[in-house]
């Protein structure tokens, strides 16, 4: 695969050209919702905002292959997500997921 590229050759969200090539793997095809879409994660990523729509991206990895310049798209959405959770800046279903792991309940009930 031309596009292919090596584990250590990965690059962070700094490196985004907002191209939205990784969007293949989002469901922003779907909903034409930009916030839903991989490169507006990215984007919230590379600009160190916080926001809910953090976590409607997909961590599938098809967006991070279809990168044309290497991004290591799923661990920068997951340093942006761990940042807001240091900060106390969790979304309210997070909390509320968590929070039944820890009763031992089904969090997706
Ligand atoms: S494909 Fe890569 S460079 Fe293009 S928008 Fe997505 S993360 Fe940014």
């Amino acid at each position: 695969m031309i596009f292919r590229r090596k584990e250590e050759e990965k690059k962070g969200a700094d490196a985004c050209i907002l191209c939205r090539l990784c969007d293949a793997g989002s469901s922003y095809p779907l909903t034409l919702d930009e916030r839903r879409s991989l490169r507006h994660a990215v984007w919230l990523a590379k600009n160190r905002r916080e926001s809910a729509w953090l976590y409607a991206a997909m961590l599938n990895g098809v967006g991070e292959k279809a990168c044309p310049i290497g991004i290591a798209i799923d661990d920068a959405i997951i340093d942006a997500r761990r940042r807001m959770v240091e900060k106390g800046m969790e979304t309210k279903e997070n909390r509320e997921f968590f929070a039944k792991l820890r009763q031992g309940k089904n969090p997706y009930a």
